[in-house]
């Protein structure tokens, strides 16, 4: 389904692998996200999939089954009205990195968390999930029990009890939990219902400055392009808030790594918006809401690879400062989440971490280590502000796990 409406609000599609994230999307939007093909035509792809679904109502049903994605009500024989667009971002729930699910959270208004109804509550990655929304703060969650129609009715209300009992004491608690079939596209009316009334559109601010976290940057250009046909380098990832216009002027920091005389630095880099692409659509204007592709005058060997993903962008002066080494207070979970989670033991001095702040993942040398607070020297610096939230992650084993939450200094 496609639709020129801009989405106004960003949902995160969470749950364990095979749950039916994928084929929920599918069953709002009509899109794929798995396929990568669709997301190169435009220019913009991202290891979290984004889909835009328009959410509709029949003027002439009753509410639930009013609730649609189809332009047209065949049961009445009338055209549906638009309510609003959402952008699911559907977490890869086989990525073992809960840096790509916590870079997703940073730009999540809400969360629709998906859970089986044919499996034991809960799987490994519904547990890891969710503590990262906890962390996060994303307390705007619709559950859809999924795949109902494998399960018979005795089944599914013994599921139902366990998911209740496992969301107890969690930001997830008094969440709405949907019985649905996404494979069968059943109950998607009373999934819409529950999104619109739990997850509203965050009010926004059209005055305040222009935030975007960049997630991926490209180089959109075939090799042997002649200078006269280069297209400068695009930046792909969200607005979080103010507004962003065709040739308005934009800062992003960190930046380049420059060296001189042997010393390396970061330097901001400013630019200017040349095209602006927003729910499939060129746009010249935009607000938070869904993936945006910004094209820009930048020399396209500055954005090729990902070489900006995790910076942030916005009128040239008006960004966070950028930290090398920054101090966090700390908030250690009690036990390593997931099946062989055992307890968390205090973060040492030397120790490496891995830290996601905003949609940046950087490897961050432990300098000194207390309770309740530490100090990191990061590889990579970050573009943040004071009181921003911070996933810590520790090796353990093969695995980088999630650990605690660190609120910057
Ligand atoms: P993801 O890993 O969470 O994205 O899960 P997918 O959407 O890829 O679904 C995993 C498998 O479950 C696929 O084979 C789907 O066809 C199947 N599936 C998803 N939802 C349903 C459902 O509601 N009913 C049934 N019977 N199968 C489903
Ligand atoms: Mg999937």
């Amino acid at each position: 389904m496609t639709s020129n409406k801009q989405p106004e609000v960003n949902i995160g599609l969470v749950g364990h692998v095979d749950h039916g994230k994928t084929t929920l999307v599918q069953a709002l939007s009509g899109e794929w996200t798995d396929q990568h093909s669709e997301e190169m035509k435009r220019g913009i792809s991202i290891r979290l999939g984004y889909a835009d679904a328009t959410f509709r109502r029949c003027p002439e049903a009753e509410e639930p089954e009013a609730f649609t994605v189809d332009e047209h009500c065949d049961d009445h024989d009338v055209d549906t009205d638009h309510l609003r667009t959402v952008s699911f971002v559907d977490a890869p729930g086989h990525e073992t990195l809960m840096a790509t699910m916590l870079s997703g959270a940073a730009i999540m208004d809400g969360a629709v968390l998906v859970i089986s109804a044919t499996e034991p509550v809960p799987q490994a990655q519904t547990e890891e999930h969710l503590s990262a929304l906890d962390i996060i703060g994303i307390d705007n969650i619709v559950i859809a029990q999924n795949k109902v129609d494998l399960v018979d009715e005795e089944r599914a209300m013994q599921n139902y009890e366990q998911i209740q009992e496992f969301v107890e004491g969690t930001v997830a608690e008094g969440a709405p939990v949907v019985p649905i079939s996404a494979g069968q596209e059943a109950n998607i009316d009373l999934l819409i219902e529950a999104v619109q009334s739990e997850i509203p559109t965050p009010e926004r601010d059209p005055d305040e400055d222009a935030r975007m976290m960049v997630a991926r940057s490209f180089d959109i250009n075939r090799p042997g392009t002649t200078w006269d046909d280069l297209m400068g380098g695009v930046l792909g990832g969200s607005l979080v808030g103010g507004q962003l216009d065709v040739d308005d002027e934009i800062e992003l920091r960190p930046g380049r790594e420059v060296e001189e005389g042997g010393k390396t630095e970061w330097q901001p880099v400013t630019t200017t918006v040349r095209s602006l692409q927003s729910g499939g659509d060129f746009v010249d204007t935009v607000t938070p809401g869904g993936l945006l592709g910004v094209g820009t005058g930048l020399d396209p060997a500055i954005t090729k690879g990902d070489a900006l993903a995790g910076q942030v962008a916005g009128p040239p002066g008006s960004l966070p400062p950028v930290h090398e080494t920054f101090t966090m207070d700390v908030d250690l979970l009690e036990r390593i989440v997931g099946d062989d989670g055992g307890e968390v033991d205090e973060i040492s001095t030397g120790e490496p971490l891995m830290l996601t702040i905003g949609t940046a993942t950087t490897v961050g040398s432990v300098t000194s280590a207390r309770d309740d607070e530490c100090e990191v020297a990061l590889k990579r610096p970050v573009c943040a502000a004071s009181g921003s939230k911070i996933a810590i992650n520790r090796r353990v084993g093969a695995r980088w796990r999630l650990i605690g939450v660190g609120t910057l200094r």
